[in-house]
Parts: structure tokens; C-alpha cells; sequence
């Protein structure tokens, strides 16, 4: 089945300064663990529901990060965040996202009525 509409989530997360990778060993071996864990697409897919990782970025001194997602549903990123360590040290949110486009078109949509 193809889908031809992307469903985004960003996945909203932190830690403590304490527990960061950059600072803390444990964490640190975590982080390089999640990598390995989260690289195969196929695995993404078929087990979690991830169409596509877009996008990870992180605030090294604000200890935050936000990740982009296509993906089917929220508990299956949930079990994903669990299952690759991440919640293992990160506090995590996961908020479905629209396009900006999306918000214009509704936008304009309105002004019409
Ligand atoms: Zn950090």
C-alpha cells in the first residue's frame, strides 16, 4: 500500500545536563546504540512504522533535541523511543505536525467563508 500523504511528528525531547551523552558514559554508549538501532529503514518501517526519519536536530547546550517523522501512529514511536534506549535517558514528546503550507491553505480556506 502506497501512501502518497506524508503524517509528521516531531518528536520533542530533553535531558538533564547531568545525564547528557556528552558528559555522561552511560549515555554516551546509549546514544551510539540508538544510532545502529534507528539506521535501517526497512526495520523502521515493518517494526515501528516509519516511513522516513526527516530530520534530527539537537541543542547541545540546551540539551534538547527535535526529531521529524513520517510515520503511522504515536504509540509506535513511543515503543520505537523505548526499544532503541532512547527513554532510557531522554524525556520525550511526540506532536503531530502539519506543513506550513497546510496552515496557509486552511488560512485562506477561512477568509473565504
Ligand atoms: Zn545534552
Amino acid at each position: 500500500m502506497k501512501r502518497n500523504r506524508m503524517v509528521l511528528f516531531g518528536i520533542f525531547g530533553a535531558h538533564t545536563v547531568e545525564l547528557c551523552p556528552l558528559n555522561n558514559k552511560t549515555s554516551a554508549k546509549i546514544m551510539v546504540q540508538m544510532a545502529d538501532k534507528s539506521a535501517d529503514a526497512t526495520n523502521n518501517r515493518s517494526n515501528y512504522g516509519i516511513n522516513r526519519i526527516i530530520g534530527r536536530y539537537h541543542s547541545a547546550l540546551e540539551h534538547t533535541f527535535v526529531w521529524i517523522v513520517d510515520a503511522e501512529s504515536a504509540h509506535r514511536l513511543e515503543k520505537f523511543l523505548i526499544d532503541i534506549g532512547s527513554a532510557k535517558f531522554n524525556s520525550s514528546k511526540i506532536v503531530p505536525l502539519i506543513n506550513f503550507e497546510e496552515v496557509v491553505r486552511k488560512g485562506a480556506d477561512e477568509l473565504q467563508n
